[in-house]
């Protein structure tokens, strides 16, 4: 199969409520679409690049940059025989995960429009539905993350991860443990915390969350091991793991038990190992086409709609 034709489009949508992490405080989602399209099929994918490189360094400039000029001409080369071939094909190309990521999840769509399945079917997947958590950044007050909790989980969410940053993080899990005394809640620290920080995961473990993810530095793996043979809550890692090799290393050396890890993030490696995989939302676009790969050459323009966020990094 060739690809004829790949769209991309670039929305801007502010949030009903600001996103507020360790790391940054967002009021606006800025995300690359892409729309692939052969033989009268389309697929659609979506980066999760972010506005700012402060959980990541690919922004959603640089994933339209490297899209542009030097995954999209690679693609528009090859036959591809299946969607596992992008990843063949992108290979060469180092980092930019994000990036690849956003054209792969649009061809893996594209082969599943064109094998008339669902996506997760071609990925291995035999539900038609899963259980699904939502992300709650940090709020004004305990008391007002107690409430967002309590609509969360009336509004179905069957678990909660909770942002926390230094000096918020014990309250934190203390109020939710004590006011949700049966619920499943794990913490994400966003690299916000180093190992002289050991005293308050000590302070945390009673509350016995889930899990608690990547507390330390974005680019530690070591650290982590360290801190995990002091405390009982389970380490996840995100920002650490960036291919199946660090996973690997991180499981070796103790650094972490679960994992969290998105498809946009790890990807092209990441469907065929069946992981996890996160399809966000695709927005409905009107005439805000960033550019045009293919029969039509490039138009500029920007749109913004309204949105919600309910899946953080
Ligand atoms: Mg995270």
């Amino acid at each position: 199969m060739k690809l004829e034709r790949v769209e991309l489009f670039v929305v801007r949508l502010p949030l009903k409520n600001a996103y507020e992490t360790s790391g940054a405080r967002e009021t606006h989602m800025t995300r690359v679409l892409c729309r692939v399209e052969s033989e009268g099929a389309v697929g659609w994918g979506e980066s999760v690049a972010g506005e700012l490189p402060w959980y990541s360094g690919e922004t959603w400039g640089t994933v339209l940059y490297a899209l542009e000029k030097f995954i999209l001409p690679e693609l528009f080369k090859a036959d591809l025989a299946s969607a596992d071939d992008v990843d063949r094909k992108l290979a060469w190309i180092r980092e930019h995960r994000m990036a690849k990521a956003t054209v792969e999840m649009a061809v893996w769509d594209l082969f599943a429009k064109r094998a008339n399945k669902p996506l997760s079917a071609l990925l291995g997947g035999t539900r038609d539905r899963i259980l699904c958590g939502v992300a709650i950044g940090i709020q004004p007050s305990i008391e007002a993350l107690m409430e967002t909790i309590r609509r969360e989980l009336q509004g179905g969410y069957q678990r909660v991860k909770l942002k926390i940053k230094p000096g918020l993080e014990v309250e934190i899990a203390e109020a939710t443990r004590k006011n949700f005394p049966t619920l499943a809640f794990m913490l994400d620290a966003n690299s916000a915390y180093t190992l002289k920080d050991v005293g308050l995961f000590k302070r945390i473990d009673p509350t016995k969350p889930t899990m608690i993810e990547q507390p330390l530095a974005h680019d530690d793996l070591v650290d982590h091991a360290t801190l995990q043979r002091q405390i009982a809550t389970p380490i996840c890692l995100d920002e650490s793991i960036h291919t199946s090799e660090d996973a690997r290393k991180a499981i070796e050396i103790g650094a972490t038990r679960p994992r969290a890890q998105r498809a946009p993030r790890v990807a092209p490696e990441l469907p065929r190992a069946g992981r996890r995989v996160r399809v966000g939302p695709l927005l409905r676009h009107r005439d805000h086409r960033r550019a045009v790969h293919g029969a039509e050459g490039r138009n500029d323009a920007g749109a913004e709609k309204t949105g919600n966020r309910s899946h953080g990094p």
